[in-house]
């Protein structure tokens, strides 16, 4: 056996050098089969995960421009639009009337949308219509808070106040500042978004984090992305606060002809998600994507490190949507990939 992958199977944390080593050197077969093995310690018993939620993108206008964004718009287009009360409203109950009592909240960075619009919406569907409420991407929070002249921290105060309860960990892609001068130039920087997350988790904020790659990333830029990751959790488990709930392997989709884009391959997919479950000793859960890569990766995931489905969406702004789009659909592919499944909350909450 590899040296390297008896010590991640011996529990120990593996350096990035040994993981840059795994990306480049390794079987995608040897590193699966020890990734297998360390999930099936952590989460004993087979069984997979999923939830269920709906996005609710509150407006398309947006003035960070990432290049492979096709969703936003400038607020002059004819196409924007900022969802006014009555319209978030809306879209709950029928996510509610399918039985997701989860919403996820994006945006947007707009500028024009007062400090006051957030909490009334925090409100209405927290206290009036009772879900739960994910939301709002590291540099939404951050430009919100400079539009507001407010730190960063006392917005997340107002936030958690109002009822939001966790936080999406979105707009990571890659987490290079190559990269991100690329992709999404006025974006947070990596490590800008490590503190941002750092101050929700601090403040009682949970969340996720992911990767998207599949384009011009080096080996070298997708390492040091899993260490900032990791260095961000380290920072909750050692403060003893919940931080990263889970990490989200996700593929570029094609929206865009302003940035390059490459075809991942199935093994690449799953060598990247093994290597995520070995890497990333302290985030419990290892989510595939089934939006991203289908059905039939999706269950090989399940065999490469993760013990959860990115689940059902009810509104998916951004990706096609080739995953599961029922409570029945995800169960049955959970069964028919070998596991037995339970729901969760977007908190990881188990519900029976
Ligand atoms: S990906 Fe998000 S932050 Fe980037 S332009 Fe699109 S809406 Fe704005």
């Amino acid at each position: 056996m590899n040296i390297i992958l008896q010590k991640a199977l011996d529990g120990e944390r593996i350096s990035t050098a040994e993981a840059l080593h795994l990306l480049n050197q390794a079987d995608y077969r040897d590193v699966v089969k020890v990734a297998d093995s360390i999930r099936h310690k952590k989460h004993p018993g087979n069984r997979v995960g999923y939830t269920a939620f709906r996005i609710i993108n509150y407006t398309n206008v947006c003035e960070i421009t990432c290049s492979f964004c096709s969703f936003c718009k400038p607020a002059s287009s004819a196409e924007a639009y900022i969802l006014n009360l009555e319209q978030i409203k809306q879209k709950t109950l029928e996510a509610k009337a399918k039985s997701a009592n989860q919403i996820f909240l994006q945006g947007g960075v707009n500028k024009d949308i007062p400090l006051q619009y957030y909490i009334d919406v925090l409100k209405m569907l927290t206290q009036e219509l009772g879900v739960t409420v994910r939301g709002f991407s590291p540099v939404e929070l951050v430009r919100i808070a400079e539009f507001n002249n407010l730190p960063l921290e006392k917005l997340i105060e107002i936030f958690k106040e109002a009822g939001l309860s966790s936080v999406p960990g979105a707009g990571a892609e890659i987490l290079s500042d190559r990269m991100r001068q690329i992709l999404s130039p006025q974006k947070l920087s990596a490590q800008k978004w490590c503190d941002a997350l750092a101050a929700c988790h601090k403040l009682g904020l949970p969340g996720s984090a992911n990767i998207v790659f599949g384009s011009c990333e080096t080996p070298d830029e997708i390492v040091e992305h899993l260490d900032y990751v990791r260095k961000t959790q380290d920072i909750a488990c050692n403060a003893g606060v919940a931080g990263f709930n889970s990490f989200v392997v996700w593929t570029f989709q094609k929206q865009t002809d302003k940035f390059p884009i490459r075809k991942v391959s199935g093994p690449e997919y799953l060598k990247l998600l093994a290597l995520s479950r070995i890497f990333l000793d302290n985030v419990p859960h290892i989510e595939v994507s089934l939006l991203g890569m289908g059905l039939e990766l999706g269950a090989l995931g399940l065999r490469a490190g993760a013990d959860d489905i990115n689940s059902i969406v009810i509104e998916e702004n951004v990706l096609r949507n080739h995953g599961v789009t029922t409570i029945e659909e995800a169960e049955n592919f959970i069964r028919s990939a070998g596991f037995v499944p339970y729901y969760r909350t977007l908190n990881f909450e188990e519900l029976q």
